[in-house]
């Protein structure tokens, strides 16, 4: 019987051990698994990190504009209304409060700048504009400026994009499903016929030659890439030919107008494709990049395992194009989840963080007692909003998404542990 916080598992002829609380792992041969016993058994003091330093913003995610120019059949966003605002873009005037108010709660500025929509690009000027006004506050104040990255769908990267993006952005962050007929079966032009797919393919390659950014592609696996067995790890292939250089995969999360049919077959199917795609990457990554490749590692390298599922509300927030501001771009447009608005100063935001602060992985005792907990932070099972799209609290993990997590890191353990 080993403690619920330590994970044993099976490594050729010996033993991993991975010690969730500290963040070790161990190589253990099978003849001597017996002399550790009273380690692994015996429970001791828990250690669980604290929130940290709040002077400088993790992420600011900026809505510049509500409205699309895809109707993309599962999108949460347009279940939330995103295109029924009265307001497409946002305002000038909303721009620098929202700057200000941010720039006002952290003394030491922002980390990075995700522009959002809707379609960010369809309000190219708002993006331009709020570089330029965060550049002269970081000057004046000597700050670090922020690195900028944007979500996007694809569609509109034309040379005015493409030039913003090589003077300020590392990376783009671009949604795309997979093969034309997967991901023009869920990713359609609102107002128009036409492949989106043709459409973004067009624009990476065109722009191929002198770009400086990096891209990263995020790709939802909908029930069409799992109708057919051997299709799924074809469109992973298929979307890194296009010269991207990461692929995000996302599990489909149930909402109240978008139910994932047969979830237990889906969460083992999307575990198998997970496991694929992984072993592809292991044949090309050497021990180096490897090291650049997972932020499992960072962490794992670095020590620093957190005790908040991910940093919505207080590391990382969202203001929309009224000035709303949220915990984070998955709450946008929930009245509940307004934190203040940036037009009245943000009063009470402050107070609201707090809520989220508080939100912990300790808390939570399934949580706590799980051996992946200081390793399941934002990207892998640490959603909070996807927690609140999916079971209507932002305290309660989606149970299958834990099953696929601990499966992708029991599987990237093992790996590291044979690199080392
Ligand atoms: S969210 Fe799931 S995987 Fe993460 S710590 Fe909690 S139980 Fe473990
Ligand atoms: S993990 Fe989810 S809720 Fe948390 S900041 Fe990221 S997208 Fe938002």
């Amino acid at each position: 019987m080993v403690n619920d916080y330590m994970k044993l598992m099976e490594l050729n002829d010996d033993f991993l051990l991975f010690d969730g609380d500290l963040l070790k792992m161990y190589k253990i041969p099978k003849d001597k698994l017996h002399e550790v016993h009273d380690y692994l058994e015996n429970p001791r003091e828990r250690h669980f990190a604290e929130v940290g330093s709040l002077d400088r913003l993790g992420r600011l995610t900026l809505c510049v504009s509500s409205v699309c120019n895809l109707a993309c059949k599962y999108c949460y966003e347009s279940q939330q209304n995103f295109c029924e605002h009265k307001q497409a873009f946002i305002s000038v005037e909303t721009i620098q409060k929202a700057i200000n108010f941010v720039f006002s709660q952290y003394c030491e500025g922002i980390g990075c700048v995700q522009f959002f929509g809707g379609e960010p690009l369809l309000n190219i000027k708002a993006i331009r504009y709020t570089i330029e006004y965060i550049s002269e506050i970081c000057l004046k104040r000597s700050i670090k400026p922020p690195a900028y990255t944007i979500v996007t769908n694809g569609t509109l990267i034309n040379e005015e994009a493409h030039n913003l993006f090589n003077q300020y952005f590392g990376r783009i962050t671009i949604s795309l499903d997979g093969r034309k007929e997967i991901n023009d079966a869920n990713r359609v032009f609102a107002k128009h016929a036409g492949s989106v797919y043709e459409n973004v393919s067009a624009n990476l390659t065109k722009f191929a030659k002198d770009r400086k950014y990096l891209i990263d592609v995020q790709m939802t696996i909908t029930e069409c890439h799992l109708q057919n067995v051997n299709s799924d790890i074809i469109d992973y292939l298929h979307i890194k030919k296009l010269g991207v250089t990461s692929v995000h995969i996302t599990p489909l999360i149930n909402t109240k107008d978008y139910q994932v049919a047969e979830r237990e077959k889906y969460t083992s199917r999307i575990i198998e494709y997970f496991r694929k795609c992984y072993e592809h990457e292991m044949q090309y990554i050497d021990k180096t990049n490897y090291y650049k490749l997972l932020s499992l590692v960072r962490i794992l390298k670095e020590k620093t395992p957190s005790d908040h599922y991910c940093g919505a509300g207080f590391k990382d927030i969202s203001i929309d194009v009224l000035g709303d501001i949220y915990p984070c771009f998955m709450f946008n447009d929930n009245p509940a989840f307004v934190m203040g608005n940036v037009l009245s100063d943000g009063k009470d935001f402050v107070a609201n963080r707090d809520t989220y602060i508080s939100n912990t992985i300790s808390r939570n005792q399934k949580c706590a007692n799980c051996w992946a907990h200081g390793i399941c932070s934002s990207g892998h099972s640490g959603c909070i909003g996807a927690y609140y799209l999916e079971n209507g609290r932002i305290d309660r993990p989606i149970e299958h998404n834990c099953a696929l997590t601990k499966s992708v890191f029991e599987n990237a353990l093992c790996k590291i542990a044979q690199l080392t």
